[in-house]
């Protein structure tokens, strides 16, 4: 349920509000709008509740029941764009934000290496796996911890955020020392606990499309951070599992559209891992960003016959130059700039 306050609601009534939600023994959380503030009244059952019980209390617009699984991610409780802000580099806003890097950091020469030609090319946030969700127990699972610490070196050496994946909750106040962004896998998307902790640590996340959940699935894991009162988050989409054998997965560019309609959050797209194979990315990455993605995350390595990862999506240094200054215009047709 939302409560909907009135223009000039003072902060005692937004507290009323408050106040009688916690006597029913549910939750809140606030959105402070420029124009208006929405109360959300989070609990399990908001929906025997009616809605008078809000509706007669002082500075109260409106009250609503939000149908969808997902609250706090909802259109409806937020109805203005998040931007989430890294290092000054805003997603979410007119810039298109490109993320590029290896699937996995093998070590130093190859990191730097990388982190030359995705600066150079344009890109504005490092990614590169240190722990690695791996199908099989016997591929590389990364570098761990000194992974990390490469990364950090590269961020300090370059100048430039990174993005990196945390697979357990155990690890996550380990991560947050060397990322500036911590990516939830597709395998995990929908792993609570993590998500949790990730909510806890108030750190932005990137929440990576399960590849056989729905939208509404994503979303309401995307509630989990939010819940927590973590508002950084960013989705990415990268494909899900159909019967179409032709591609890793099958991009759903229709859930571009769709996330702008229902949600406030910023969504990137990840065209490699959809893809599977380098030369299909360029025209994945323009389809994504003439549907209104707000940025993508690319995989990049400076020798992609010798990636211990994901070489055959990976772009060449060159590759990905060439994508970019593609990627500018396509950016420039829908109002946008990288
Ligand atoms: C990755 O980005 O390296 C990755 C493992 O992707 P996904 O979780 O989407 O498979
Ligand atoms: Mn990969």
């Amino acid at each position: 349920m939302i409560v909907e306050m009135r223009k000039n609601a003072t902060p005692e009534e937004i507290n009323g509000v408050v106040q009688k939600a916690k006597s029913l023994g549910l939750g809140t959380q606030l959105n402070v709008g420029t124009d208006k503030t929405v109360v959300a009244l989070l609990g399990s059952n908001t929906g025997q509740l009616s809605t008078d019980i809000f509706a007669v209390l002082p500075g109260v617009e409106n009250v609503a029941r939000i149908m969808k699984p997902y609250k706090l991610a909802s259109r409806e409780f937020k109805p203005q764009d998040s931007v989430v802000s890294v290092s000054g580099i805003e997603i979410g806003s007119k810039q298109i934000v490109v993320m590029a890097g290896p699937c996995a950091v093998e070590n130093e020469e190859q990191l730097m290496k990388a982190a030359t030609a995705v600066k150079e090319g344009g890109a504005c946030i490092l990614r590169g796996g240190a722990f690695k969700p791996r199908t099989s127990p016997f591929s590389f699972q990364g570098l761990e911890k000194a992974g990390l610490e490469l990364l950090a070196r590269a961020r300090e050496q370059f100048n430039i955020p990174v993005v990196t994946e945390v697979v357990d909750a155990h690890d996550v106040s380990l991560v947050s020392k060397y990322a500036d962004i911590l990516q939830v896998g597709s395998r995990n998307m929908q792993n609570f606990a993590l998500l949790t902790a990730l909510g806890k640590s108030k750190h932005p996340v990137l929440l990576k499309r399960g590849f056989s959940c729905t939208v509404a699935e994503w979303l309401t894991a995307a509630d989990y951070l939010l819940a927590e009162g973590n508002n950084q988050v960013i989705l990415c989409e990268r494909g899900i599992r159909t019967f179409e054998p032709s591609t890793r997965f099958s991009l759903d560019v229709c859930s571009i559209p769709v996330i702008k309609r229902s949600s406030h959050l910023p969504l990137i797209v990840d065209p490699s891992h959809a893809a599977g194979h380098y030369a299909l990315v360029p025209a994945i990455a323009k389809a994504a960003i003439a549907a209104g993605a707000d940025g993508l995350l690319i995989e990049v390595h400076p020798n992609p016959k010798e990636a211990l990862v994901d070489g055959l999506q990976s772009l060449t240094p060159s590759d990905f130059a060439r994508l970019m200054k593609e990627l500018r215009l396509v950016a420039k047709s829908v109002g946008r700039y990288i």
